[in-house]
């Protein structure tokens, strides 16, 4: 039977790159979305076409109430899962912190912080061996923002993105006897829409011209270290914060 993936935020970027990847490498796919339910449904038909089961399903990780609804129709249509992505993210708009809006230093940390535990708390309750699960894996997507701390414009975010890095050391020392692995990856910048919603398209661009690679990463680059994690291959990795800034 095939290992079954929860992937928050997989409709588009790095989370359709992975889910599409997962699809090839054997699991089953939860393509979890936020609004964008055509773009959630084509990562589907893409990891579909890998001979995986994959089902779109909508909730705002920020949700507790949506998050269990998520992961109850995860268990009755696909199985518990082995693996679960923590990628949905937002950024908010660049600002300074003098210029933060609360609601956007709000919704960031409800997103990229709250959501992670909200997920990993479900998903933890199915893996745990302790409750007769078969264990699993949980890869948070962090960025290299949490240690640069990105001034002048996402500090909230920053701040965000460290928050997770903290939690992934923390749970994975809670968890490692209970069967379960956590990860991180702080991944520096990839060319996906996050930079168009954040008010800043050339950031990829600018970026690329000033990293040691000459380029950004793509989502693949991301999503293949998201497997590897995931893998026995990387069965001794865990608390482990894998940074692919490409040099930054
Ligand atoms: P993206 O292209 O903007 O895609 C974001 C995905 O997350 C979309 O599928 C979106 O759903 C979903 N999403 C947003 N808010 C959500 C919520 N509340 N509940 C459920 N899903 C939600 O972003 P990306 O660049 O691939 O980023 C993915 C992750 O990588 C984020 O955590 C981001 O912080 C991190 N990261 C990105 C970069 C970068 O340069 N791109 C660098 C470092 C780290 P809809 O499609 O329905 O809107």
């Amino acid at each position: 039977m095939a290992k079954v993936a929860v992937i928050t935020g997989a409709g588009r970027g790095i989370g359709a790159a992975t889910a599409i990847l997962a699809a090839q490498h054997g699991y089953d796919v939860c393509v979890n979305y936020a609004a964008n339910a055509e773009a959630a449904e084509q990562t589907a038909d893409a990891c579909r076409k890998h001979g995986a089961k994959a089902i779109a399903m909508r909730a705002d990780v920020a949700s507790p109430e949506e998050v269990t609804h998520l992961f109850e129709r995860c268990d009755s249509e696909l199985g518990s899962p082995a693996l679960l992505v923590n990628n949905a993210g937002v950024i908010g708009g660049a600002t300074t912190v003098e210029n933060l809006a609360s609601e956007v230093l709000r919704r960031t940390f409800a997103v990229n912080v709250e959501g992670a535990f909200y997920c990993a708390r479900e998903a933890l309750r199915r893996m745990s061996n302790r409750n007769g699960g078969s264990g699993g894996v949980i890869v948070n997507i962090s960025s290299i923002a949490a240690t640069l701390g990105s001034p002048g414009e996402y500090v909230h975010y920053a701040a965000s993105k460290a928050a997770l890095d903290t939690m992934t050391v923390g749970l994975a020392k809670e968890v490692g006897p209970l069967g379960i692995r956590v990860n991180a990856i702080q991944a520096g910048t990839v060319d996906t829409d996050i930079h168009k919603t954040g008010g800043n398209p050339d950031r990829p661009a600018n970026v690329a011209r000033a990293s040691p690679l000459g380029r950004v990463a793509t989502p693949m680059d991301i999503a293949e270290a998201v497997l590897w994690l995931a893998s026995e291959k990387a069965g001794y990795a865990t608390g482990t914060i894998l940074r692919l800034g490409g040099g930054l």
